[in-house]
């Protein structure tokens, strides 16, 4: 079985091994459980994401204010929709404070990886697509 985090009501669900998340309903709140969409990580839900997501944890840190943050989230969107085997996220360090203070967050845009509850990577600034799958594949060959 595979945990996964329910993008939208932040339950965990278990689904069996060899079965596509993408296919299964959360049992909880009926949303798909893979929805290729980055989901919205806050203050209250960040731990359930990176602790119980079986699936490797993308986090792109983010500021409204932030002219840069703008122009990465097309290309980071574009690679959280063609990806089901990573979980992207996004965190918006003025909704979420107590968070961005705790990952250290010293400027955005920045992005975090995060597997079994552990960061294992972390960069800053602008990425046009093709570095932030250049990063997501160097990340994971790296914990493999
Ligand atoms: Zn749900």
């Amino acid at each position: 079985m595979t945990q996964y985090v329910c993008p939208k009501c932040c339950k965990v669900q278990s689904v069996p091994d060899g079965v596509r998340a993408v296919l299964i309903k959360c049992g909880a709140c009926e949303e798909a459980l893979h929805t290729f969409k980055p989901a919205e990580l806050n203050d209250d839900n960040i731990e359930a994401f990176i602790t119980q997501s079986d699936l490797p944890v993308v986090v792109k840190v983010e500021a409204q204010w932030c002219g840069p943050c703008k122009m990465m989230k097309p290309a980071f969107d574009q690679v959280a929709a063609e990806t089901d085997t990573l979980l992207f996220t996004t965190l918006d360090i003025e909704k979420a404070p107590e968070s961005a203070a705790e990952l250290g967050i010293r400027g955005v845009p920045a992005i975090i990886f995060f597997y079994g509850g552990k960061e294992v990577a972390r960069d800053s600034g602008l990425k046009n697509i093709h570095q932030i799958k250049q990063w997501l594949v160097q990340t994971v060959q790296s914990i493999s």
